[in-house]
């Protein structure tokens, strides 16, 4: 376990940096989410602890905490940020549709269906069923 102190308190500081210090560049994505101790960082990462071992959260909205961290390499760190990144790409990428009350991928929306009375948003199928009933009643006497 030798250097492993050292390189616990460097990772602590790393995350107290990133979390408590408004100057951090990064600070922003990090705010308010340190809930350890150093003492508990340090007992949690000394036993498990290797060579270039990145702290991950688990859950990457979570906080810093015992039961979210693990330790990855660089390599398992990157691809799963990118998984991470990808999957909330994915979650923004819908819109609820106020007309028929579902979920639906954002292409199924075009950007005019937003409605001007500020209800939310129209998918392109009731935009089309909508304006075909207005239409229709136009015609008729
Ligand atoms: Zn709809």
């Amino acid at each position: 376990m030798i250097g492993s102190k050292k390189r616990a308190i460097s990772k602590f500081n790393n995350i107290k940096q990133r979390c408590l210090n408004p100057n951090s560049n990064v600070y922003h994505h990090y705010k308010n989410k340190l809930n350890i101790t150093p003492d508990q960082f340090y007992a949690w990462f000394m036993p498990i602890d290797f060579e270039g071992c990145h702290v991950d959260r688990i859950n990457p909205d979570g906080n810093y905490e015992i039961g979210n961290l693990q330790l990855l390499t660089p390599a398992e760190h990157y691809q799963k940020t990118w998984k991470d990144r990808e999957a909330k790409m994915k979650q923004r990428a819908h819109k609820y549709c106020y007309v028929c009350k579902e979920i639906k991928e954002i292409e199924l929306f075009t950007n005019s269906t937003k409605s001007k009375d500020g209800k939310g948003y129209k998918c392109k199928e009731c935009n089309r069923r909508l304006s075909k009933l207005c239409r229709n009643k136009k015609k008729s006497p």
